[in-house]
């Protein structure tokens, strides 16, 4: 169906952060597949674990115990704020899981009747991403998402973004008469929205409301989650722990799956009440179980701290050196954006002139260009990365701005 818009190019092969096209060319790839390829592409620890895993079993229902799953949960509640977890596919589904079971905990926990009109409420911010599926766009606080698809899910209330006040009067107004709000989903960091980085201050104040009406606080990381960040979770760099947080982008390293994390206070599904056929089968989890451990073993949070910086440091200077295209950098670790001026070129042709210099980047909302690469990624390929991309600005300088 005619549901991408898709470049022309016809990507056939890849090594580490490097791709080829069916003509042979050969690009660097600041994009991993939206934040998806990990361990880079084709990587052999990856290959070799999923080799060996096909050969001994692909998948069995979740009528039966599953070892790999269960390796993987404990990797993800040893390693996080989390004690339970349930496996699915993908982002979109995690969010799903998330919104079932923030609308249960708004029924047996806080009380709130059931009716249309007196339902539980789930709060969102402004320019946030949840996913394509029914109730996770109806999450999105972007109307562009909505257009076409009303009626939208009920139970969904937005706010701006990192904006203390404007969510103390949204949750006052929501809870005048009685308990209503059963659960807030943020983003730690905007990725899809523009890459912008949440506010330590107004998350801990979300934190201190969420504690004292007993509302759930979740944490969209699917794309911050599993390293991304320089952390191995979002919620470390805001210093505020989440009572649940959705994975899946990177969990998986190029495998589909994803995952809802909560606390033991949140473990309130019972049997019958959630399932996924595919979720956490074990050629899924052995991806991730794989992701889990070189991220361990080669101590990649620790390399994407350091490769994030000089990222970042690289894209302020570059526009610095293009004030009149570019506005500065943004973003934590390897989720990074170059902010361009808002008369300067968009953002989808700044991607455009990139390929061009076989660099591959990704609009993030309108006027930023998002760098989601492998978290294997070196020095003298952010390097490079930042050669073809002032090319490609001066390409998009020396042209009249598109349509588009
Ligand atoms: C990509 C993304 C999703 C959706 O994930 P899918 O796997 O495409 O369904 C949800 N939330 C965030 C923050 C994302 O970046």
């Amino acid at each position: 169906m005619n549901t991408y818009g898709r470049f022309p190019i016809e990507l056939v092969r890849g090594r580490g952060v490097w791709l080829w096209d069916s003509q042979g060319k050969r690009y660097l790839d600041g994009v991993a597949g939206i934040a998806v390829c990990t361990l880079g592409h084709s990587s052999p620890v990856m290959r070799r674990a999923l080799s060996r895993q096909l050969r001994k079993l692909q998948h069995v229902s979740n009528l039966y115990r599953i070892p790999e799953q269960e390796q993987l949960a404990a990797w993800i509640t040893a390693n996080s704020c989390t004690d339970k977890v349930f496996f699915c596919n993908s982002g979109a589904e995690a969010n799903e899981a998330a919104i079932k079971l923030a609308r249960k905990h708004g029924h047996v926990v806080r009380g709130i009747d059931g009716s249309a009109e007196r339902g539980p409420l789930i709060l969102t911010a402004q320019a946030s991403f949840h996913g394509r599926t029914l109730a996770a766009v109806s999450a999105t606080g972007q109307p562009k998402y909505h257009q076409g698809f009303e009626p939208m899910v009920h139970g969904f209330r937005h706010f701006p973004y990192n904006d203390t006040a404007a969510f103390e009067a949204l949750l006052r107004e929501c809870e005048a008469e009685g308990p209503r709000v059963a659960a807030v989903l943020l983003e730690p960091l905007q990725g899809e929205g523009g890459v912008n980085p949440g506010d330590p201050a107004f998350f801990r104040r979300v934190r201190e409301l969420c504690d004292q009406h007993n509302i759930l606080l979740i944490f969209d990381e699917v794309q911050v989650g599993v390293g991304r960040t320089g952390c191995l979770w979002g919620y470390q760099k805001l210093g505020v722990e989440p009572d649940a947080i959705t994975l899946a982008k990177g969990l998986g390293g190029g495998m589909p799956i994803g995952a809802l994390c909560v606390k033991a206070k949140a473990d309130l599904l019972q049997p019958g009440e959630h399932a996924s056929t595919f979720g956490g089968n074990p050629l899924a989890c052995r991806a991730a179980l794989t992701v889990a451990e070189e991220l361990s073993r080669r101590n990649l949070p620790a390399h994407v701290a350091a490769m994030g910086e000089l990222l970042q440091q690289q894209l302020a200077a570059l526009a610095a050196r293009h004030p009149s295209l570019a506005e500065g950098a943004r973003g934590w670790g390897l989720l990074q954006g170059l902010v361009l001026r808002s008369d300067g070129p968009a953002a989808i042709d700044v991607v455009k002139a990139a390929m061009a210099e076989r660099l591959l980047l990704v609009p993030a909302g309108t006027n930023v260009v998002r760098f989601v690469p492998p978290l294997t990624i070196k020095r003298r390929h952010i390097r490079e990365a930042i050669k073809r991309l002032e090319k490609a600005l001066l390409a998009c300088q020396a042209q009249t701005p598109s349509a588009t």
